[in-house]
């Protein structure tokens, strides 16, 4: 603690997983001999960077960038970016360590890593996004590459910030090399169905859950959060599967439509015109209310199913109670960390299924690594193709976390299902590799 001081949410994301170990530790004593979790805990190399660049105004900006290197046991680091003004150096090893175990889960050959700066990109002209881009890339290219690390998007970095990245990596390399980013558009190397990975996968993941116990998507009530990247896909999905989504938020609030969400209105304020989220209501006219983010959570709206997929700690104990009360039977976590932990004990003590995100978001990366491989084969695949592979990565990740609750005598438990399985293939990697 003394060592990551001030760093919360690290310090949360690494206590949710030790809480985890303790069956393995009685299974493999070994990894205590050779500190295992200790050398887990820290990342490999911690780059962090000044961001300089000029607004529209003549201003000269100062912004700081971070890329954390955390764990290249499976693979070349791998993992996003995130801009959003509350990114500080423990959010990104938070984000990193998760990504660590995720990306062990996909069964793909990746590493994990995390990186992002304090840019606030709401309100910046597109001039603005691609001179900090730039600046950002100009220190960052060295420490990237296909071989060693390959970031992606998060929170404020989508297709135009990857664009903006990846030609100035291009033009200071002098090399065209694909693989070193994904979540690229498709005219230059992107893959089909990365856009909407993240949010099909959750429902992937949270439809096989649901069909454990005799059920699905099928008439069910859904709350979505978030209208971003993986919000967006998640409500496609689970509409595709039959669910109603009744409900979805920005940082500004929530709107309900009783009548189901209205994705292509949805898309075309968030993605084309990069609005906000009470602009649906503007538009939609009757049937569909918003209520301003100090009014009220968009946790009290009643549902059977819940995806929260925003930001970490969105869902507390008290959101919890809430969703208890009104009757939710699972919960899949679309965003990182977004449920806090005494809000997870309520759902485990409530019998809720609960999908953690290190799991069940694992979708956005596994097709970024099938992104890699279509890039070192320079193929391009299919749509279907590669939503069937995604899908099948998604099946398998679920029944991996379901067995491995299974074989350590919590059955049902995803949470510690998915924390065992990343650490164990991961542990295993490194002691192969001796003390590195
Ligand atoms: P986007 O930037 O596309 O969307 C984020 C959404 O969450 C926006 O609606 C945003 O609202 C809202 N949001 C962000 N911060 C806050 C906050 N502090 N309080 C309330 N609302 C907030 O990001 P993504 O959809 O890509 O990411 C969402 C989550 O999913 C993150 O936790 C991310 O780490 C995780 N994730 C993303 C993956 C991907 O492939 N994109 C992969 C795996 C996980 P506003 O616009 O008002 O800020």
């Amino acid at each position: 603690i003394r060592r990551n001081a001030g760093e919360a949410e690290f310090h949360q994301a690494v206590r949710e997983v030790l809480e985890s170990l303790g069956r393995v530790v009685a299974k493999h004593p070994h990894y205590l001999e050779l500190a295992l979790i200790e050398r887990i805990c820290e990342p490999e190399r911690q780059i962090i960077f000044r961001i300089p660049w000029v607004d529209d105004k003549g201003q000269v900006q100062i912004n700081r960038g971070f890329r954390v290197q955390f764990n290249s046991a499976l693979g070349p680091y791998k993992g996003g970016m995130r801009f959003h003004p509350s990114v500080n150096v423990g959010i990104i090893k938070f984000l990193g360590f998760e990504q660590t175990f995720k990306n062990a889960l996909t069964g793909m050959p990746i590493g994990g890593g995390k990186g992002g700066s304090d840019f606030d990109p709401k309100g910046k002209s597109d001039a603005e996004i691609m001179r900090f881009c730039q600046s950002m890339m100009t220190e960052m290219f060295r420490h990237i590459g296909e071989y060693t690390d390959v970031p992606a998007g998060d929170i404020g970095v989508g297709g135009r910030e990857i664009g903006y990245l990846f030609g100035q990596y291009k033009r200071l390399t002098n090399r065209y090399e694909a693989g070193v980013l994904t979540g690229k558009a498709l005219a230059y190397g992107g893959s089909r169905a990365r856009t909407e990975a993240t949010g099909y996968g959750n429902t992937y993941f949270t439809q096989a859950m649901l069909q454990k116990t005799g059920t699905d998507f099928d008439g069910k009530k859904v709350v979505v959060s978030g209208s971003g990247n993986v919000a967006i896909y998640t409500i496609e999905k689970v509409q595709s599967f039959g669910g109603k989504v009744i409900a979805c938020s920005d940082s500004s609030g929530y709107v309900i439509d009783e009548n189901g969400i209205d994705l292509a209105l949805l898309q075309d304020i968030k993605e084309v015109r990069r609005g906000r989220i009470s602009d649906y209501v503007k538009r939609k006219g009757a049937g569909a209310s918003f209520i301003a983010a100090d009014k009220g959570s968009i946790w009290d709206v009643p549902c059977d199913v819940a995806m929260p997929s925003a930001t970490q700690n969105e869902l507390s104990g008290k959101n919890a109670r809430k969703l208890v009360a009104n009757g939710v039977i699972a919960v899949g976590e679309g965003a990182n960390m977004p449920t806090t932990p005494d809000a997870v004990k309520v759902f485990q003590d409530a019998g809720v299924m609960f999908a953690p995100g290190k799991a069940a978001n694992a979708g956005g990366v596994a097709t970024s690594a099938l992104e890699m491989q279509q890039n070192a084969s320079r193929d391009s695949w299919s749509f279907a193709q590669t939503e069937t592979r995604l899908a099948t990565i998604m099946r398998d990740i679920h029944d991996t976390c379901y067995e491995t609750a299974d074989e350590y005598g919590e059955p049902g438990n995803y949470v510690m299902g998915a924390n065992i399985a990343g650490f164990v293939r991961v542990a295993e990697a490194m002691r192969m590799m001796g003390v590195i």
